[in-house]
């Protein structure tokens, strides 16, 4: 069999399922592996009994996992600012074949995060909604300080909330599918500083609307001084 390369290189033309992405890793943790085929991914994990865990069964239905490689394929947007994210409208979860393998099993957390927030959604409360109404409003929500602001906090419970979510759900797959998963993150201090580096990046973007909003003096600094501290300060 042909030898993956490193990268996933595509040149727009299309390709065959066996060309597209495709990443494996065995290791003593266990087998993960992700399989580009008809333009989504399958995400696959499998313990040292051989048993398996799709990791797209967590999906809500209709839902689906693809690269940013697939989503320019087809043309369609991709978001820079972000690493991994979900696309509401499409029904996608956006993985970054990058941070996949660059961080590798770690990387497990980020698509466990972007499912707590498809969780979040699927719930529905006060919070959620009021959130979607207010991200619906940008960018007029810009120019109104106090609508702007609340968009913000909610954003930040949102990630905190989606993270939290990640955390029970790594550690309910830890007990009842794959003991070996403890060794991902051994201790509270590697989830801890795995959660709060991927909270800084996700700041990038809010950052960048509060840039492009048009806002200057007191206030736009109070919104800057304010989303750093929604985004970097432990609770
Ligand atoms: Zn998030």
């Amino acid at each position: 069999m042909k030898k993956e390369s490193a990268g996933s290189h595509f040149t727009g033309r299309e390709k065959s399922e066996n060309n597209g992405f495709k990443f494996e890793l065995k290791d003593e943790i266990g087998v993960f592996r992700v399989v580009e085929g008809d333009n989504q991914l399958s995400i696959n994990l499998e313990n040292s009994s051989g048993q398996q865990f799709k990791v797209n069964s967590l999906l809500l239905p209709g839902y689906e996992f693809v690269s940013k490689e697939i989503l320019q394929r087809q043309g369609e947007e991709v978001d820079e600012d972000r690493e991994t994210y979900v696309r509401h409208g499409k029904k996608q979860v956006v993985i970054d074949t990058v941070e996949l393998r660059k961080e590798e099993w770690q990387y497990l957390l980020s698509i466990l995060h972007e499912i707590g927030h498809l969780a979040r959604q699927k719930e529905k409360s006060k919070d959620v909604k009021r959130l979607d109404q207010l991200t619906e409003k940008q960018p007029a929500i810009w120019q109104d300080p106090e609508l702007f602001a609340e968009m913000l906090k909610l954003q930040s419970e949102d990630e905190r909330d989606s993270w939290a979510f990640a955390i029970r759900q790594l550690r309910k797959m830890a007990r009842e599918f794959n003991p070996e998963l403890k060794k991902v993150f051994p201790d509270l201090k590697s989830f801890r500083d795995y959660v709060d580096g991927n909270l800084v990046s996700g700041y990038k973007k809010p950052y960048r609307e509060i840039i492009n909003s048009g806002l200057t003096g007191e206030y736009r600094k109070e919104l800057l001084d304010a989303l750093e501290d929604l985004y970097t300060r432990g609770d």
